[in-house]
């Protein structure tokens, strides 16, 4: 089978098998679902406690509503990382697709496999990040 032009990139730059870069591709496509999921869960409990604050003041324990604030804020912080994460998988997964998948988008040098099998979605080296 012949090389498309984006395989010769991929294999020139990152010096990855396309057997590799078809496992990454496996990876981030799972871990993406996985972030779906959670984020589906995070959103869900995100509408729970929020009844909490929009419920009546006088009929609410004060010590529930702290409970309440302080859930949503971690909540909240959950689904930053979450979508975050979320975005560095879809950045990661494009950057396979244009053939510049291993390759750090800071210094342009080739991220270790080592990191890349650990964290797949990683799309800058240990020294820039
Ligand atoms: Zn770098």
């Amino acid at each position: 089978m012949a090389l498309s032009v984006n395989d010769r990139t991929v294999l020139l730059m990152a010096k990855m098998t396309k057997k590799q870069l078809n496992q990454f591709r496996t990876q981030l496509e799972a871990e993406s679902r996985e972030l779906l999921v959670m984020e589906d869960t995070l959103s869900a409990e995100t509408v729970y406690w929020s009844q909490f604050s929009a419920s009546d003041q006088r009929t609410r324990d004060p010590n529930e509503a702290d409970h309440s604030v302080t859930e949503r804020a971690i909540l909240a912080k959950l689904a930053d990382s979450n979508s975050s994460a979320a975005n560095e998988v879809l950045r990661a997964l494009g950057k396979i697709t244009d053939g510049t998948y291993g390759v750090c988008d800071e210094c342009g040098k080739n991220i270790p496999l080592p990191r890349l099998e650990v964290r797949p979605r990683a799309t800058i080296c240990v020294a820039c990040s």
